[in-house]
């Protein structure tokens, strides 16, 4: 179906903090030769330009005065079995939580720890999606994205995307980007993703491995895995239907060994991980709760109560409640810890401008 180009258009109910915003310009488009067409269009060519999937990771301060270009191809290909794994290509419009569900019930295992992420495939890459010990860079073969400037569909090996925690090359573009204007950003159209055989469970991570023991299913299967996951999903995150929010708004900063060391002895409960390299990765809900900001609101913005990590919408907030909000947590985080708080969630800002992340 070719792409319909709306003008003036409420962003409401395409983001899951469900805040009120306007894009200039909206169209969904289904695959490059739309994208071309569209980007084509002189109403809009020269325009900032955000592309969106589920809108699971953004935060609208503002209305858009630009092209929000929402990417919805829909498809999933199983390549078959390559190099002791088996490839799976997925066109960037798929939900992601309901792919991980259909490869888990139809026997092709291997993303059962990432269930119930909300958002669309093409994002997935983006910021490198992980939950439950496991990560989308251990399981991404290829992404497949349209370059603005040749035109083109680029297959880009899963170890030229530079993947790290919540990060890629694509972030890092998005971050350096100050205006979201017409320029060279990528657009994902499908990803390849590469399932390992055979499979084998992932069960490290402590309150998956806490769970299933006290499930007493000590050789899972990944429908079991898949199954836990999405309970403990459910028990500490709110859905965002019925309220409003993008998962944890913060990153877990991440400090050297004598930061770590140093704040250790001035906080010797503060929550923490040890890293490779020597660095360790610092439980940010926790430095959010030693301040007393769980549970607080403001405006019609808040830190969950079950998830400090979480900042949410409890009816009616605009984006710039929650980005007061956001502020807040940084500033007292930073003065009792002298730790900046880097978002994970990208900030858009009133006039095409990408604020932060
Ligand atoms: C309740 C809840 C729980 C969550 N839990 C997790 C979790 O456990 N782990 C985790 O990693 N994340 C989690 N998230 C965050 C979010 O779901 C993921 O980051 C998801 O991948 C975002 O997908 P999206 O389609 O909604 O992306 P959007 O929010 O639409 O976009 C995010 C960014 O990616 C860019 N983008 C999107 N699609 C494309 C594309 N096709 N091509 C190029 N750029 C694109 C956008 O421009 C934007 O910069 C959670 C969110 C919620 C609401």
């Amino acid at each position: 179906m070719p792409f319909i180009l709306q003008e003036r258009v409420s962003l409401k109910s395409f983001n899951t903090f469900g805040v009120e915003a306007q894009a200039r310009w909206f169209a969904q488009v289904a695959g490059a030769a739309d994208l071309q067409r569209l980007l084509d269009d002189s109403r809009v060519r020269d325009l900032p330009r955000l592309i969106l999937g589920g809108g699971s990771n953004v935060l609208f301060a503002g209305d858009f005065n630009g092209l929000v270009v929402r990417i919805c191809p829909r498809g999933i290909d199983d390549l078959g079995q390559i190099d002791g794994a088996r490839l799976i290509r997925v066109a960037a419009g798929e939900p992601w939580a309901e792919l991980v569900e259909h490869l888990v019930r139809s026997g092709r295992p291997g993303l059962e720890n990432l269930a119930l992420i909300p958002g669309l495939t093409g994002a997935a890459p983006i910021q490198n999606i992980g939950a439950y010990g496991l990560e989308v860079a251990e399981r991404l073969h290829a992404v497949h994205a349209w370059d603005p400037v040749s035109g083109m569909v680029q297959d880009i090996p899963a170890d030229q995307c530079d993947l790290g925690y919540r990060d890629s090359r694509f972030k890092r573009q998005i971050r350096a980007a100050t205006v979201l204007g017409p320029q060279t950003l990528p657009v994902v159209l499908a990803v390849t993703l590469r399932l390992p055989q055979p499979w084998r469970p992932v069960t490290g991570y402590a309150e998956l491995e806490r769970e299933l023991a006290a499930r007493a299913c000590p050789r899972p299967a990944a429908a079991d895995i898949f199954d836990v996951v999405c309970s403990l999903r459910r028990r500490k995150l709110p859905d965002p239907a019925q309220l409003g929010n993008a998962g944890s708004f913060f990153k877990n900063p991440v400090v050297s060994r004598e930061q770590h060391a140093s704040l250790i002895e001035r906080f010797p409960s503060i929550v923490s991980y040890p890293l490779a390299g020597g660095r360790y990765k610092i439980g940010a809900a926790w430095m959010i709760e030693a301040c007393e900001l769980r549970g607080v609101t403001r405006a019609r913005a808040g830190v969950y109560e079950g998830q400090a990590l979480v900042l949410v919408n409890r009816g009616g907030s605009t984006g710039a409640d929650i980005l007061d909000l956001a502020c807040e947590v940084q500033e007292r985080v930073q003065m009792r810890f002298g730790i900046q708080l880097e978002p994970e969630v990208q900030i858009i800002g009133d006039s095409g401008r990408l604020l932060s992340s």
